[in-house]
């Protein structure tokens, strides 16, 4: 799939003689570039057979994904996905919903009306994130990571389970449920529920 490589931050892109990569462990950094391409291929696969969008560019194109970030978070940055760990540094932040949420944000980029600024637009950017991260694991539906409306169930960030709600955003103190006049000014990940 063209522009999609996986390789640990700092490093070259992973390669090798066989088709034998990483060793399933949680912190096998391989073993998370393993999963981020599942991820973001599988998304792929989504995008082309139930949107009918080519890529994750919507021309045929991906991004390069980074992993080992030594941070208890994963992102876009405009050009590529980078992405952590969880806090207790058991797992690697490449569970099929995230890496399908930063690829998202590159959906939103390359999607008329995704460029813009503000929280609200920037809520919008990160409510396409958990949206397509959600629609991956439902195309996916993998027994081993049931379908949901959960983010990030499966990495578990910082001990407490999900990091968003999307069917109940107020299950994360704080979060709202429900547009307001507040949401312009509501830090982007919360505003995304509503
Ligand atoms: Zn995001």
């Amino acid at each position: 799939r063209p522009n999609i490589s996986c390789k640990p931050q700092n490093g070259a892109i992973y390669s090798g003689p066989d088709d034998n990569w990483g060793n399933g462990s949680g912190t096998n950094l391989e073993t998370a570039c393993v999963d981020t391409l599942f991820g973001v291929q599988t998304e792929w696969k989504m995008l082309g057979e139930w949107l009918g969008r080519n890529g994750i560019n919507g021309s045929g194109g991906g991004f390069p994904a980074s992993v080992g970030l030594n941070q208890v978070n994963a992102y876009w940055d405009g050009s590529s996905t980078t992405f952590g760990h969880s806090q207790d540094n058991q797992r690697q932040a490449t569970s099929m919903d995230v890496v399908a949420h930063e690829f998202g944000h590159a959906i939103f980029q390359t999607t008329p009306g995704g460029a813009g600024s503000g929280n609200e637009n920037g809520g919008l950017n990160e409510s396409t994130g958990d949206i397509f991260g959600a629609i991956t694991e439902h195309y996916a539906n993998n027994a081993k990571d049931t379908p949901d409306y959960e983010v990030g169930e499966g990495v578990n960030l910082v001990g407490q389970g999900p990091i968003r709600y999307m069917y109940q955003p107020s299950k994360i103190s704080g979060n709202p449920n429900c547009y307001s006049s507040s949401i312009p000014s509501t830090e982007v990940h919360a505003a995304a529920g509503p």
